[in-house]
C-alpha cells in the first residue's frame, strides 16, 4: 500500500488497534480467524478443513553448540545459520512460509487447495497424519499438532514485546505434496530426517561417537562403523534438541 501523503504516513496507528494485536493468535484450519487464542482456538472434531500445518522452533530448545552452531540465541539467527538449509534438503519443507513468531520460528506449510475433514475418521486421521509429518524437524515434542495456531504478521508478543514478522515467503503446497512427506516420513523416517537436518545420507566422522567413523543413513536407522553400532533416529534428533527438562519454555 501506498500514500502520496507522506503525513499521513507517518501518522501512528490508533492504541487501540494496536492492542488488539497484541498476543493475537491465528487459526490454520476452517475460516483462519484471528483474535485471542481463548476465542479462536478448536478441539479437532470441531475443526473441517486444514489449511496449514506448524512447526514451532524456539532457540533455547536447541543445544548452545550443536554440531552445526544450532543454539544461536535470536529466531533470525536460528533461521539463518540452520532451519533455512533444513527447509531446502526436502522439496515439499522447501514451499514452507517463515515467520518470527516473537521469541521463535513458526515454520507454515500453507496447504491449497486446503484438505478437508467431512468426518471424524478423517479428522482423526489426518490430526495423527501431521504429528508424523511434524517430526521431520526438531520440533518441541510437547508441540500441539492440527490444532496448533500461529502468531499473525504485524501482531506483538507480548513475552518479549517482539512483532511478529515474515522471514520467508512461502508457497502453497497440494494435500500430495503433504502425503509425500508423510510417506517419506512413513516409510524412511530416519534417511528422511537425516538428509532433512544435515543435507547427507552419510556422515563421517559419526556425530554421535566421534571416533571418526562413518555413520551412513540406511531407512529407518542409522549405522555406525565406530563405537555406536546402530543408531536409533532420537539419537539425531539429540545431536540437535536439549534434553526435555533441560530448556526454557518459549513461545
Ligand atoms: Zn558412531
Amino acid at each position: 500500500m501506498s500514500n502520496p501523503n507522506t503525513e499521513i504516513n507517518s501518522c501512528p496507528e490508533p492504541e487501540s488497534e494496536k492492542y488488539e494485536l497484541i498476543d493475537a493468535r491465528e487459526a490454520l484450519w476452517n475460516d483462519q480467524e484471528i483474535g485471542p487464542i481463548q476465542e479462536i482456538q478448536k478441539d479437532g472434531s470441531c475443526i473441517f478443513s486444514v489449511h496449514a500445518i506448524l512447526y514451532d522452533l524456539d532457540p533455547p530448545h536447541y543445544h548452545p553448540t550443536g554440531i552445526m552452531n544450532v543454539g544461536d540465541a535470536t529466531p533470525q539467527a536460528l533461521y539463518k545459520s540452520m532451519v533455512k538449509k533444513w527447509l531446502s534438503h526436502h522439496p515439499t519443507l522447501a514451499k514452507s512460509e517463515v515467520r518470527k513468531s516473537g521469541t521463535g520460528l513458526h515454520i507454515i506449510l500453507q496447504i491449497n487447495p486446503p484438505i478437508t475433514l467431512g468426518t471424524s475418521n478423517l479428522q482423526d486421521l489426518w490430526a495423527e497424519k501431521i504429528k508424523v509429518v511434524q517430526t521431520a524437524l526438531p520440533i518441541d515434542p510437547d508441540q500441539p499438532g492440527m490444532t496448533a495456531v500461529t502468531r499473525p504478521i504485524g501482531s506483538i508478543n507480548s513475552k518479549n514485546g517482539a512483532q511478529v514478522t515474515l522471514l520467508k515467503q512461502g508457497e502453497p503446497v497440494s494435500e500430495d505434496q503433504i502425503n509425500q512427506l508423510f510417506e517419506d516420513m512413513k516409510e524412511r523416517p530416519f534417511l528422511t530426517v537425516f538428509k532433512i537436518l544435515t543435507g547427507k545420507e552419510r556422515l563421517s566422522p559419526c556425530p554421535i561417537c566421534k571416533t571418526g567413523k562413518e555413520l551412513v543413513a540406511l531407512d529407518k536407522i542409522g549405522k555406525c562403523y565406530g563405537g555406536c553400532g546402530y543408531v536409533k533416529l532420537y539419537q539425531v534428533y539429540d545431536l540437535f534438541l536439549r534434553p526435555r527438562g533441560d530448556k526454557q519454555k518459549g513461545v
